[in-house]
Formats: C-alpha cells, structure tokens, sequence
C-alpha cells in the first residue's frame, strides 16, 4: 500500500497515512479536529517521478519493499 500525505483544511494539520490506491480520497477524516475538509497531498514519490499526468492515472508509486 503507498503512503498518501493529507492536510487539513480546517485546522492545517498534516499526517500520513497508508491506504489502498482505491481508498485514497474515501473516508477522509482529520486525526486533529476530526473535519472532513482534507485534502491528498502529491507524495514525494509522486515529486520524483516525470509529470503529474501518471500520478492522476494512479501509476508509477508502487512501494518496493520495506512494507509489509
Ligand atoms: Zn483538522
């Protein structure tokens, strides 16, 4: 599963959180304040790839190893 950063739009918290590909935007809930108003950072792999383009078709940001 990828690591996905989001931020809070109320209360501008950051965190980190591994979910699926499929779940990445569902369900999102700041740990902080408990608003819904979160929003998915681009990921530092996402950074180090080409474009923006294959991030938003969900490719290119397969962990290799290290998670288990
Ligand atoms: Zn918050």
């Amino acid at each position: 599963m990828p690591m996905y950063e989001y931020r809070c739009e109320e209360c501008g918290a950051k965190y980190e959180q591994l979910r699926r590909m499929s779940e990445a935007d569902v369900n999102l809930e700041c740990p902080v304040c408990g608003s819904q108003n979160v929003r998915r950072q681009v990921s530092a792999c996402a950074i180090g790839g080409s474009s923006s383009s294959s991030w938003s078709s969900g490719g290119g940001c397969a962990p290799r190893g290290g998670f288990s």
